[in-house]
């Protein structure tokens, strides 16, 4: 089997397995006991968080740990929401943002919020003066992806932070998909709540993380004990939590080295794929890009069943997105960035990660041409 799909999820990376296994066999303590197998639990989940916190440039006070990233989402826009609840808010988001950042902000908007999403160019890219002249007397929360999880462009967040400086503009960016991947500095990216998650880094799923700027406000998401200091009762996820501290260290300690090869690995599948099918398309930005993930369109050929005839064949690329697909909707990512919905339905996301081998591209460029030609074979 060839995993191309580490953008949907990733295998959780041995080393990291070994750190998370004794918390699931012999050192099950509640964090909150007293005795030392919960003391035991209770400073794995602060070894961890001190991890994340040197990962991403934050204090270990400034990280929460919740169930994922898109609860971490919902949490941000829901709370920063709450805080103006009695005046008129705005909110600037992009038409290219994952489902727990747009639906939010549907929500939001059935309560009398109003939100603004800002379009994108053909590459993905949201304009840095859209963001500018967006910007309302009232305008409270700016929500911007770092890098999207369908084409992989990379936003310039640095730059949008700047122009939001001393306005009193909350400035969240969903980094889900660049955590561990590229470079990510919270001071770097001026943003006060950046969110992650640990499944998209060989982490285990269910564990996401939320970053908030020490001194702005977060009201609690879960009600009950003093876990994650009140903010999100419930006993933890210890395994999980210690999966995203040592799966982080690991990423962010051969991200250099890993973001070459999984970039070369990316160059080689599309010039191969190119040569043998000289229409298929590069959807989204070659420069500004993740490393591992790449869009490709083959016009008048169903991604969906090129994704399934590649199952046949033991290869797991997606349809755009894990989220979208079973929907039979053409992406909301594709869409905004100027394609016919039937050039979106012909798209399928390859991402390499972590456990891909070199061998893999020529493997995955003949399984896409046989496919292909299955497909134009029966049109
Ligand atoms: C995967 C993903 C999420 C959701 O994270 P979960 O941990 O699966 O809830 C949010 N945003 C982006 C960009 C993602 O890729």
């Amino acid at each position: 089997m060839i995993y191309a799909d580490n953008a949907a999820t990733t295998r959780v990376s041995d080393s990291v397995f070994e750190k998370m296994l004794p918390f699931l066999r012999d050192q099950y303590g509640n964090a909150s006991s007293q005795y030392s197998l919960g003391v035991k639990s209770k400073r794995a989940i602060e070894i961890a968080r001190r991890q994340v916190a040197v990962a991403i440039g934050a204090d270990p006070s400034e990280i929460t740990f919740t169930s994922g990233g898109s609860e971490a989402n919902s949490w941000v826009l829901r709370c920063v929401a709450e805080n103006h609840r009695n005046e008129p808010m705005h909110v600037i988001t992009s038409t290219i943002e994952h489902h727990s950042v747009l639906n939010a902000c549907h929500t939001l908007e059935q309560s009398g919020l109003e939100v603004t999403y800002l379009p994108v160019n053909r590459f993905g890219q949201i304009s840095v003066e859209d963001i500018a002249t967006a910007v309302r007397p009232h305008t409270k929360l700016v929500s911007v992806m770092l890098a999207n999880n369908e084409v992989g462009t990379i936003q310039p967040i640095a730059e949008i932070s700047r122009i939001l400086k001393d306005k009193g503009i909350v400035f969240h960016t969903d980094a889900v998909q660049a955590v561990g991947h590229i470079p990510v500095d919270v001071s770097t990216l001026g943003v006060d709540y950046l969110t992650a998650s640990a499944h998209k880094f060989n982490g285990a799923k269910g564990t996401g993380i939320l970053y908030k700027r020490t001194g702005l406000p977060l009201a609690p998401l879960v009600f009950g004990g003093e876990q994650e200091k009140g903010l999100r009762a419930g006993t933890e996820n210890v395994a999980g939590i210690v999966s995203a501290g040592y799966a982080i260290e690991e990423s962010v300690d051969v991200m250099a080295c890993e973001a070459k090869r999984l970039k070369a690995m990316v160059e080689s599948t599309i010039a191969g794929i190119k040569e043998k099918i000289p229409s298929v398309q590069v959807n989204g930005d070659s420069e500004n890009r993740l490393p591992g993930t790449v869009n490709l369109g083959f016009d008048g050929v169903s991604g969906e069943s090129l994704m399934h005839l590649l199952d046949l064949k033991g290869v797991c690329v997606s349809t755009s997105s894990a989220c979208n697909s079973g929907k039979n909707e053409p992406s909301h990512v594709l869409l905004a960035l100027g394609l016919t919905e039937q050039q979106a339905n012909s798209a399928i996301r390859i991402s390499y990660g972590k456990y891909n081998v070199t061998n893999d591209v020529v493997n995955i460029i003949k399984a896409v041409y046989e496919a292909y030609g299955k497909i134009k074979e029966n049109n």
